[in-house]
């Protein structure tokens, strides 16, 4: 993915509404590229710095944001682990349904 698919991602990402392959590659790109990283503290200040402001909060951009990213990665890593599961789930289904197919002919 380029810097320009990424940056155009980049609110639906503020907004927590990118599907997971699409979190998956905008981590990856943005964790790669120092434009695309600068990009997204500079579009997470703009998002987040009015409501700081407004409640007057000492504010720590890079940890606040460093604690989205991992939220993030977490979401991705929690989807694999469910898609490899869910995975397993129908081999077992077909093993049985073969084990029970060879029950039937040569029982
Ligand atoms: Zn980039």
């Amino acid at each position: 993915m380029d810097c320009k698919a990424n940056q155009k991602m980049l609110p639906a990402f503020l907004a927590g509404k990118l599907e997971t392959r699409e979190l998956k590659q905008f981590l990856i790109h943005v964790e790669n590229c120092e434009e695309c990283m600068e990009e997204l503290t500079i579009q997470y200040l703009v998002m987040t710095g009015a409501a700081i402001l407004e409640e007057g909060n000492s504010f720590d951009l890079h940890k606040e944001l460093e604690g989205l990213l991992e939220e993030a990665r977490k979401r991705v890593r929690k989807r694999r682990i469910l898609t490899i599961f869910s995975y397993l789930c129908e081999i077992f289904a077909i093993l049985a349904v073969i084990l029970i197919l060879i029950m039937v002919v040569f029982g």
